[in-house]
């Protein structure tokens, strides 16, 4: 057996390698010097272009681009209506932004739990933590994976509920064959570096309806208004007058953002080909490694990976998830854990959320650790968290 690094021994890499990275080329950066060098740093063409494209391509009719991907879902609650006494129904298992967006609102996160076998929100544990005061559901599309969207937009229509979609991690991700982005009420998207494409910060929402399209535009740029048929007051003063009709905020990106994320929109389809490829090599080394449990998928969702996590069978081995995750390190392959559910952290459990509220989503947090996968990795990366995996668990393989 070879000896682990972490006792001594040498490790699978010299060169440290990470769980997430972005993939910026020399075209990219042109795109960004060259709207550096025209007039427009924000408010510009290439916000409006970059929304159009990105309509295009989820197959949505609007795009509304944002700052980040936390300003996309304070402004699709804003834009659902969430205010106080309003429930949203979400999944602890996701970046604490999901559920941090119902508070802007006034608004209390309800968390349901998760499909053990695809760590995805259960439609089953939505319908149970429904009452008279939901509102909405925020899904989110954990590690890329579709989630059961017929589920749950049956269940948003049988109770008259907003579908909103957490889609940060799935951006290229199908769903019966159509792209995530276009399903729910609104789609939300994050471009920080980790996710599929980049604009070193950004975010969008897209949506197919005319009247939430309206409230987003409203939401991301102070409740402030230039359409003259959205006025109430004196329309006519002349092309200066403007007029705030509601409360927003300044979640607008920057079009030298805008211009990355238009070139990386470009390789979207190259990046999102290279991670399945990953995924489907990493699923192949680990289906029959025992100690490792892979993450189900159901059969409807055509899934673009945004991580990997592989899951510990903490039974079948002699370690802990934190001893496991220090000989990953120690091999130079940094790991990451995603996610600690959000409802266990101090100011939820200050709000007065119960520990053991979602069971199996405190379950899978236990076991799970998110392994490199960006699309720059080369085939002998990919091979060397294989064998770092592999290697770690032999060494832990209980008798
Ligand atoms: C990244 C992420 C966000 C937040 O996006 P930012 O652009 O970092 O604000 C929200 N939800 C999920 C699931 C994410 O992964």
């Amino acid at each position: 057996m070879e000896k682990l690094a972490i006792n001594g021994g040498t490790p699978v890499r010299t060169e440290k390698i990470f769980y997430g990275r972005q993939w910026i080329d020399d075209d990219d950066v042109k795109a960004v010097v060259d709207t550096l060098n025209s007039p427009y740093l924000t408010c510009g063409p290439r916000v409006a272009e970059f929304e159009k494209k990105l309509a295009e391509y989820v197959g949505a009719k609007y795009a509304v681009v944002v700052s980040n991907g936390t300003g996309a879902l304070h402004c699709s609650c804003i834009a659902a209506g969430i205010g106080p006494g309003d429930e949203v129904i979400t999944t602890p298992l996701t970046f604490a932004a999901s559920a941090n967006c119902v508070i802007y609102c006034g608004g209390t996160p309800v968390f349901a739990d998760i499909d053990p076998d695809t760590y995805n929100i259960d439609p089953d544990s939505i319908r149970s933590k429904i009452t008279d005061k939901t509102k909405a559901i925020i899904a989110v599309d954990y590690t890329g994976q579709a989630v059961k969207y017929d589920e749950i937009r049956q269940i948003c229509d049988e109770y008259n509920l907003i579908f909103i979609e957490d889609a940060a991690h799935s951006l290229a991700t199908k769903y019966k064959g159509k792209q995530v982005g276009s399903l729910a009420d609104m789609s939300t998207f994050s471009f920080h570096p980790v996710k599929t494409i980049t604009g070193g910060e950004g975010g969008a929402i897209t949506t197919n309806d005319d009247e939430l399209y309206k409230k987003l535009v409203l939401a991301h740029t102070h409740g402030i208004t230039h359409d003259e048929s959205m006025m109430e007051g004196a329309p006519h003063e002349g092309i200066w007058y403007y007029e705030q009709i509601s409360l927003g905020f300044n979640y607008r990106m920057t079009d030298f953002q805008a211009s990355l994320l238009l070139s990386q929109l470009k390789k979207l389809d190259m990046f999102a080909a290279r991670r399945k490829e990953i995924a489907r090599r990493y699923d192949e080394a680990f289906k029959d490694l025992e100690g490792i449990i892979i993450q189900k998928e159901i059969p409807e969702s055509d899934t673009c990976r945004h991580i990997y996590v592989i899951r510990l069978d903490l039974d079948k081995l002699t370690c802990t998830r934190r001893q496991f995750f220090d000989a990953m390190s120690a091999e130079n392959v940094q790991c990451q854990i995603h996610y600690v559910p959000v409802y266990w952290f101090p100011y939820y459990q200050h709000r007065g959320y119960e520990m053991g509220l979602c069971p199996n989503a405190e379950e899978v947090y236990k076991g799970i650790m998110s392994i490199p996968l960006y699309p720059r990795l080369t085939d002998s990366d990919v091979e060397d968290v294989i064998h770092a995996v592999t290697k770690v668990v032999e060494n832990y393989k209980r008798a």
